[in-house]
């Protein structure tokens, strides 16, 4: 997973970025897209880019401005298309990512869309109902499927939501740590029940938190509580045939260490 701004905030041309991508070994990714201008200079930067290094990207992630993921009760007022004061501009913005990776030739959008009310009457479920049907329409008239990030509800929920939204290239991106970081579910039985959605998934690891409503911790791949094993073998028993996007969200040295050792535990438990 690596971003328009940088890896991870580190700011950098989308040359270096695309090589250093490429200096890890690997030769697919998600793209993160915090760039705010998307006009014809930045797509072509992405282009030769990517072309270059023999990167082929799965999903764009929109980055939206001003999202905090600095404690829970920050990430449910921040985060996604549910502050209401952002709403229609992150819609927007979404469009114009997705509009950006069908340039890029990229199949898929991907977002986190925020702590959704599960009450399904609530006129804000409605809202972000409405608005991901609409992010669906959009991505589907660019040849795209749009994934849900995993993290912030249970999976039942996610199931839920995914049926009301009733939109064929609608999907889940599924991140096992996140159901530990959010306290919100057991992720090998929570992909069991999301199994037949899953478009794409992130391989990132976590620890519980140790207070009920805080963070847990991220830590390298391995080091977690996700159980990495477990989580490869379950997703070749549900015929998962996409990408494994390593997530390492620190920035520096340790970030490339860690992702090597990531690529290095992936590899032993794909060929198992
Ligand atoms: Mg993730």
């Amino acid at each position: 997973m690596f971003w328009t701004g940088g890896v991870l905030g580190v700011e950098a041309p989308a040359a270096e970025i695309a090589a250093s991508v490429r200096s890890l070994g690997v030769s697919c990714g998600q793209i993160g897209v915090h760039a705010p201008d998307l006009g014809d200079a930045t797509v072509d930067a992405w282009r030769s880019a990517l072309d270059e290094n023999g990167i082929t990207v799965e999903s764009a992630f929109p980055g939206f401005t001003g999202e905090s993921y600095a404690s829970i009760p920050n990430c449910a007022a921040t985060v996604g298309y549910v502050p209401p004061a952002t709403r229609d501009e992150r819609e927007q913005r979404s469009y114009a990512v997705s509009d950006f990776a069908r340039k890029l030739g990229i199949g898929g959008l991907a977002t986190h869309i925020g702590c959704v009310s599960e009450d399904r009457a609530d006129p804000e479920y409605i809202a972000i109902r409405d608005l991901v049907r609409r992010v669906c329409d959009h991505c589907a008239g660019n040849d795209q499927t749009f994934a849900l990030e995993t993290g912030q509800e249970s999976a039942t929920a996610l199931k839920e939501f995914i049926a009301d939204v009733d939109r064929p290239n609608l999907g889940v991106n599924f991140d096992p740590a996140n159901m530990i970081l959010y306290g919100s579910g057991e992720p090998i039985e929570a992909l069991e029940t999301v199994k037949d959605h899953v478009i794409s998934v992130h391989c990132k690891d976590g620890t519980r938190p140790e207070v009920k409503g805080e963070w847990g911790k991220e830590t390298p791949l391995g080091a977690g509580d996700v159980g990495m094993e477990r989580f490869v073998a379950k997703l070749k028993s549900i015929g998962y045939r996409g990408s494994l996007t390593i997530e390492r969200e620190i920035v520096g040295d340790q970030q490339r260490a860690d992702i090597m050792e990531a690529i290095a535990l992936l590899n032993r438990l794909r060929a198992q």
